[in-house]
């Protein structure tokens, strides 16, 4: 198994949700509504519809599946498979985030708009906000949530396991804790952390990782840009449950999304100045900056060595390959020397390459950056050659400050690829 191998499958193709003969599809089952808190919007169905063939993307989460007018956007579409939408060329199935009573956060995949209905009687009385915002909080506690929605015929796990505000391992230090004996069907490892860290972890061998945007906009370097490859037999909900259960050959074959250094909760770092501290500095000052003042977030990777059972990751059999990229959208900018990704110019050039090669995913990994160089020029081409062969630095991310790729001239071409080398070694 090698890089290229999977790039070369992950180009958009047409599905047939019900051939019978098994499909791939990529899906990004995190997204949030312009009914949620701080997102763009542009968080329309039509729009993300229109985006998500882009990024490569078959299968796209609604998010917020709980929120009225949301519902009413979504009851609007074609439903192909119950539970199964359609918009244009993509599909959407019901999935929604809420916050516990200790400000955990929780994801949720529903089976069909009753099931839907049904959750938000169940949670309305522990709710104040349930009709009102995209992602309600509710008046509950992890167990509680995870006993209800699988009542209902939904599939629960922790939303971005590992981030300091509203994670279960900011709260609690093992899913016990926060769940009890509720059954949970995935873990989503969030953007700061990827299977070489997660699987450090002794209690997480048994549990699908799931890698999803948690977009809060539609644009390219948002939406999609962490995503799971799923080998169904037909596109349904049933079938996405069996392959986070891993039953009847249905599984997560692949997870694409940031490398974790990218997420903005990487490093413990002030949440003010983004200054990075050792987790014993941190601990020494109080968790207030000796700069600022501010106050000093724990990191994700920090958090994981906290509660890591080996210093080296374990992988269990049936853990898929992690792709690590970064969004092409800020390649894109850096070959430009422009400094916002919403650029006109960045999203002009991102749609010709991504439409001149079929997906994202295939120009930052696959395409012959010589055909890249005729659609998007040679500096494009250049920056995308290095950056399949590592030859960039990277200022990591913390506070909430994204990391960043930087193709300085002192970074030195490095003699292994660091993809490649995950990817062999499964
Ligand atoms: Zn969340
Ligand atoms: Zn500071």
């Amino acid at each position: 198994m090698n890089l290229l191998f999977y790039a070369k499958t992950l180009s958009i193709h047409p599905i047939n949700y019900n051939s019978g003969d098994g499909l791939e599809i990529n899906a990004d089952l995190h997204i949030h509504s312009r009914f949620s808190g701080a997102t763009s919007s542009n968080m329309c169905i039509a729009t993300i519809a229109e985006q998500a063939p882009l990024k490569g993307l078959h299968l796209v989460g609604t998010g917020d599946a709980l929120h009225p007018a949301w519902l009413e956007e979504i009851r609007s579409l074609e439903e192909v498979e119950e539970g199964i939408f359609l918009s244009g060329n993509t599909h959407f199935i019901l999935t929604l985030e809420v916050e516990d009573t200790r400000r955990v956060h929780h994801f949720i995949i529903l089976p069909s708009l009753s099931a839907a209905e049904e959750l938000r009687e169940r949670f309305r009385r522990y709710s104040i906000d349930i009709e009102k915002d995209g992602r309600p909080h509710l008046t509950l506690k992890g167990e509680e949530i995870a006993d209800i929605v699988n009542d209902v015929g939904g599939l629960v796990g922790p939303s971005h396991a590992f981030v300091p505000w509203t994670s279960i391992y900011k709260e609690y230090d093992s899913l016990r804790e926060c769940y009890g004996s509720a059954k949970i069907a995935f873990l989503e490892l969030g953007l700061s952390a990827d299977t070489e860290l997660a699987d450090t972890i002794a209690e997480l061998q048994e549990i699908t990782f799931l890698s999803n945007s948690d977009a809060h906009s539609p644009w390219p370097n948002k939406l999609g840009r962490e995503f799971n490859r799923f080998r169904l037999r037909d596109l349904s909900f049933t079938e996405i449950k069996r392959a986070l259960l891993r039953q009847k050959g249905n599984r997560v074959v692949l997870n694409v999304g940031f490398d974790p250094r990218l997420g903005k909760y990487h490093r413990t770092a002030c949440i003010k100045c983004y200054t990075h501290y050792e987790l014993e500095d941190a601990e020494r000052l109080r968790w207030r900056c000796s700069r600022c003042g501010g106050r000093i977030k724990k990191g994700v990777r920090d958090r994981i060595r906290e509660i890591a059972t080996w210093d080296k990751p374990h992988h269990p059999e049936h853990r898929p390959p992690y792709l690590r990229i970064a969004p092409l959208a800020e390649i894109i900018a850096q070959a430009l020397k422009v400094s916002s990704v919403y650029s006109s110019r960045v999203q002009n050039l991102w749609r010709s390459l991504v439409v001149a090669f079929g997906s994202e995913i295939r120009v930052l990994v696959d395409v012959d950056t010589e055909e890249i160089a005729k659609v998007g020029g040679e500096a494009i081409a250049e920056l995308i050659r290095r950056f399949r062969v590592q030859d960039f630095e990277i200022i990591e991310g913390g506070g909430g400050k994204y990391g960043e790729i930087i193709f300085t001239r002192r970074a030195k071409k490095k003699k292994a690829v660091q993809n490649q080398l995950s990817l062999d070694n499964w």
